[in-house]
């Protein structure tokens, strides 16, 4: 047993202000207190931030939408907003966990949970994300959920989130407060790839808090599409996952975005994929091309090698779905 200390301030800056060393803050605690139990965490002080006014979903005045960071995975999802403007969004995050989950989750939390590799949750042996310098036994040993883009030599771990493949693919921006003060982060720019500090997932300073997810105005709503690809058909991480969007005029692509989830540190993007599809007619050769150009550089390991195989027919059926119209 680990002994902590456990507050619940009802301000923003109560709860930044108590954050100290070996802190932690919980909303939902769906994955925290797994990492707690397998040793994996051992906090000195909880923060639960559930008492914060973070909890609402509006319209931005440039026509965006604003989410609280602690919105509930599952009240994000089923909002009629939502549905409507971001059907992407909701798609992604109904393919991933169970219902349960989905309603204690929260949609900061979800951009913070840890990787699922086998040996991060396996204090009895090394890892270099747990404990720096130790070693990446997954690089020799079980590596089928693993990277097969932007890994190192120190870790090949990938980012389970589905919501955030398709928070990447729609541009959102991360607000952040914290002891310096309040920022905005690119999605593209919160999530980092491991290089040589597999432990930070992410670009977060210490004591920073997120307090919301702003979507812009587009939303790709006439044209997306969300693939999960798993070893069963549900509570499963994906092998690989791809979240398309599609802006189609007269049969002729004006823009688009396309995010793997499955297969980095992070949501995975590329600007020359996306910038291959301008202008071209939504078909085939040019999705095989993007599809090309996504996975350049792709290497896999003794058991996820078929990844890469799997990833480029993932991102070719994802956008001829995106292109044919936004699944109801
Ligand atoms: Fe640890 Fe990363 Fe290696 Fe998994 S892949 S064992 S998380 S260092």
């Amino acid at each position: 047993m680990n002994p902590f200390s456990y507050a619940r301030p009802t301000r923003i800056d109560e709860a930044i202000s108590l954050f100290g060393p070996q802190s932690r803050y919980i909303a939902g605690g769906t994955n925290l207190l797994d990492l707690m139990k397998e040793n994996v965490e051992r906090p000195k002080q909880l923060i639960d931030i559930t008492g914060l006014p973070l909890d609402s979903i509006e319209e931005t005045a440039d026509g965006g939408v604003r989410i609280g960071a602690l919105v509930s995975n599952a009240d994000l999802a089923w909002h009629a907003l939502i549905e409507r403007r971001y059907p992407l969004l909701a798609k992604a995050i109904l393919a991933g966990a169970s219902p349960q989950l989905r309603n204690m989750a929260s949609t900061g939390g979800n951009l913070l949970q840890r990787t699922r590799c086998y040996y991060f949750y396996d204090s009895t042996v090394p890892c270099n994300k747990r404990e720096p310098g130790t070693g990446c036994p997954a690089r020799d040993g079980l590596n089928r959920m693993h990277a097969i883009l932007g890994h190192s030599e120190q870790c090949i771990a990938v980012h389970p989130s589905d919501m955030c493949v398709a928070l990447a693919a729609l541009d959102a921006v991360v607000h952040v407060s914290g002891p310096q003060g309040e920022r905005r982060v690119d999605f593209r720019d919160f999530h980092r790839l491991p290089g040589d500090e597999p432990e930070r997932d992410n670009t977060l300073a210490e004591g920073e808090l997120i307090t919301a997810i702003e979507l812009p105005a587009a939303g790709y709503a006439e044209h997306s599409a969300y693939l999960k690809l798993r070893d069963r058909a549900s509570y499963a991480f994906a092998l690989v996952s791809v979240a398309a969007a599609l802006d189609i005029d007269g049969g002729v692509i004006r823009s688009a975005r396309i995010a793997l989830g499955g297969v980095a540190h992070k949501p995975w993007r590329d600007d020359a994929a996306e910038a291959s599809l301008i202008g071209e007619a939504a078909e085939p050769p040019a999705f095989d091309r993007a599809a090309q150009l996504l996975l350049q550089g792709a290497s896999g390991f003794e058991h996820n090698a078929f990844k890469i195989e799997l990833a480029r027919r993932a991102i070719k059926r994802a956008l001829a779905e995106a292109a044919r119209g936004t699944a109801a």
